[in-house]
């Protein structure tokens, strides 16, 4: 299955399509349904650019009948089993239009294998076929064109994702770990949507969502019908029932730091004095000779920010050019520039040139960013990672030296101290150990890697989790049971908007299913 941007156009602006199609999802979802009537959808659903092959694809009721039109091989694609591929021709419907059995006239549009899937055992849900044309940009454009003149409609961008929600296969939050997959830059945010997109979220929400609802539907039940069902002692019943609840919220709220870390990058400063070797550091997480080292620093002040990967996780180096400026390039400016950089960081990486011994201005700077009250980061919680630099000469600063310096100091945020050589990459490994470490180990255990990565879950997982609050408010208040509906309710609806659940009908028909009113 082809996991790229169902946009015709080109896969690069994901981002913006996620969200235009996370939108649109949530407005035409039932639209659609009321209608009943439902087009065939077609697109080029690989990249823009030339590659060696291109897929142009089709879903809806039509669209094995649609590639019909144009294909012409051995056999007919309606002829097919499901998930089976042809070789063929692709024609102008004119030209395939005379001679269903005979060989059409005009010159062929392209030479492809077209793969038959279908309902509902495809992606959306619809019969699915894929036309693996020559990936030329121009060939898959005439293709759809051809497709588009034969009866189907272009899509709209994620409309084949909408399509497989709105026939059920997949979530709301899986939609989205679709778009996430697509958009991701790193390989454990990619690992992330991946589990996102197998339903580790949805299932967690589920399992709440199912307990809520459970008791909200005994309360509505007992307050309907106490003869069959008491809220004698419910109180006791409901509040290890809200304590676990809440718990199982925030551990998940408690992962969107992590998520939005995977998903966005750790805002990473790398500081220290002139020569210590920031460019060489910055050169060797950048895995290239993209920053320009020393005698030859040229400026390049647009450039502030840099991303790289490490170890799995992206890193957003904040102000790459204000590290490329040589020491007589405006120092004014670079100190100014360094601070700002400080200031916005996530993770520090304070390179200092071991070979040299430690100067006055190291020891004031490592105990400047361990003291909270130097003033000379605001969010001193930053971890901060001493690289000793320059270990493949003889050094003077060992880590003990910097162990000693920091003694006693209560260093807000985590302090790891490294010894690298920026240039052989000696202790790389290391540093990429230590971010892991620093960031993502206590969760990693815990959580089997299921990340909240998107804003609008946290959101409705706060909203959840207030709501329970007011739950146990109530409870405490001692106020009459049909109080406590309104907020469960509040919180299962929460739940809901992460996975795209209407409340009414689920109401209705868990009652009715589980409580079977009126025996
Ligand atoms: P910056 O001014 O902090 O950006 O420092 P640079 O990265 O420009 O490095 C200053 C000098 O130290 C250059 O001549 C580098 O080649 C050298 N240098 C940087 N890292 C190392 C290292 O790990 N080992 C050795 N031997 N030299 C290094």
């Amino acid at each position: 299955m082809v996991l790229k941007g169902e946009n015709s156009e080109t896969t690069e602006d994901i981002s913006g399509i996620a969200s235009s199609f996370m939108m649109f999802l949530v407005r035409l979802q039932g639209e659609e349904e009321m209608t009943g009537e439902k087009d065939t959808i077609c697109a080029i659903a690989t990249g823009s650019g030339n590659a060696g092959i291109g897929i142009v694809r089709l879903s809806g009721p039509s669209a094995i009948d649609i590639a019909d039109r144009l294909f012409y091989g051995k056999k007919k694609l309606r002829e097919l089993k499901s998930y089976t591929a042809a070789y063929g021709h692709l024609y102008s419907p004119e030209d395939t239009a005379a001679a269903e059995a005979e060989k059409p006239s005009g010159e062929p549009l392209d030479e492809v294998i077209a793969l038959v899937m279908r309902a509902p055992h495809t992606y959306t849900t619809e019969d699915v076929v894929e036309l693996s044309c020559h990936g030329g940009a121009l060939v898959m454009r005439r293709v759809q064109e051809e497709l588009l003149s034969a009866g189907a409609r272009l899509a709209e961008p994620g409309e084949f994702t909408k399509r497989a929600f709105l026939g059920g296969r997949i979530d709301l939050s899986e939609a989205e770990a679709v778009m996430d997959v697509i958009a991701a830059e790193n390989a454990r945010a990619l690992d992330a949507s991946l589990r996102q997109l197998q339903g580790g979220l949805s299932r967690n929400v589920t399992e709440l969502r199912e307990k809520l609802l459970y008791e909200t539907a005994y309360i509505e039940s007992a307050l309907d019908d106490p003869e069959n069902y008491s809220l004698d002692g419910y109180a006791e019943h409901l509040t290890p029932v809200l304590k676990d609840c809440k718990k199982k919220l925030l551990e998940m709220l408690g992962t969107a730091r992590e998520g939005r870390l995977l998903r966005e990058g750790i805002r990473t400063a790398i500081v220290g004095r002139p020569n210590a070797g920031k460019s060489s550091v910055l050169n060797l997480l950048l895995g290239e000779e993209r920053a320009i080292v020393t005698e030859i620093a040229g400026t390049t002040r647009d450039t502030l920010e840099e991303k790289t990967v490490l170890g799995g996780v992206q890193l957003v180096l904040v102000d790459t050019a204000g590290i490329r400026e040589t020491e007589d390039v405006v120092e004014q400016i670079g100190v100014q520039r360094a601070r700002e950089a400080l200031r916005s960081a996530e993770l520090i990486l304070f390179v200092i040139d071991a070979a040299e011994p430690l100067s006055e201005a190291d020891r004031e700077m490592l105990l400047k960013l361990t003291d909270p009250e130097s003033g000379e980061k605001t969010d001193t919680a930053s971890p901060l990672i001493v690289l000793l630099n320059k270990n493949d000469l003889m050094t003077q600063v060992t880590p003990e030296t910097v162990r000693e310096i920091l003694e006693g100091k209560k260093a807000p945020g985590e302090v790891r101290i490294l010894e690298i050589s920026a240039a052989t990459g000696e202790g790389k490994e290391r540093l990429s150990d230590a971010v892991q470490e620093l960031f993502f180990a206590g969760q990693l255990l815990e959580n089997g890697e299921n990340y909240l990565l998107n804003t609008r879950h946290v959101e409705a997982l706060k909203d959840a989790e207030e709501a329970l609050g007011r739950v146990e408010e109530s409870l405490a208040a001692g106020v009459g049971e049909d109080f406590y509906t309104i907020d469960l309710l509040a919180a299962y609806e929460a739940l809901g908007r992460i996975i795209g659940e209407t409340l009414e009908d689920d109401l209705a028909d868990k009652i009715f299913r589980e409580f079977c009113m009126g025996k």
